[in-house]
């Protein structure tokens, strides 16, 4: 069986952006309002010939309303399932109590955890990517899904972590 990374994080920092970037294709659901992603939705990626799934969940809603936490439990289910994950934090609003919230949550599963900094679409946005070695999760990687920048930085790195 192929290797399997789940793309976490909360609502709305780009995830479904970044798996469409990574898959190459726009399957991926992208919406400007939060929350869209409902389930998990898993599709094929290869970096450098070597072949993976990718899954795509719905972000964290802080509050415990019927189908947010549903969508909350699919992502801890993706995490449990996955043999390592990419924890999309948006750079240019930097860390949440939502993102600490998920960072618990991620240590407490021990898998290999990459730390996609995303939104950093120009150079000016680095020192913002940067803040975010704060969460603890190592080296905070500054991507612009939507643009491609340092996704390829990014990959090299899941690549190690899976
Ligand atoms: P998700 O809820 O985490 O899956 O986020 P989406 O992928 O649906 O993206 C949410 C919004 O952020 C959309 O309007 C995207 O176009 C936008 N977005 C995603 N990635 C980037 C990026 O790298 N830079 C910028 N400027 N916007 C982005
Ligand atoms: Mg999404």
């Amino acid at each position: 069986p192929l290797p399997v990374l789940a793309v976490v994080g909360r609502p709305n920092v780009g995830k479904s952006t970044l798996v469409n970037r990574i898959i190459g294709r726009r399957e991926a659901v992208v919406e400007d309002r939060p929350g869209v992603t409902r389930d998990r939705v898993s599709y094929e990626a290869n970096w450098n010939g070597r072949r993976f799934k990718i899954v795509d969940t719905g972000g964290w809603e802080q509050d415990v309303l019927g189908i947010d936490a549903s969508v909350a439990a699919q992502a801890e289910f993706a995490i449990e399932a996955a043999d390592a994950v990419v924890f999309v934090v948006d750079a240019t609003v930097g860390a949440t109590d939502t993102d600490e919230a998920v960072v618990k949550l991620l240590r407490r599963a021990g898998k290999p955890v990459v730390l996609a900094a995303n939104k950093v679409d120009g150079p000016s946005g680095e020192a913002d990517a940067a803040t975010l070695w704060n969460l603890g999760l190592g080296e905070p990687f500054p991507v612009s899904s939507l643009h491609g920048r340092g996704t390829g930085d990014l990959l090299d790195a899941i690549m190690e972590a899976l």
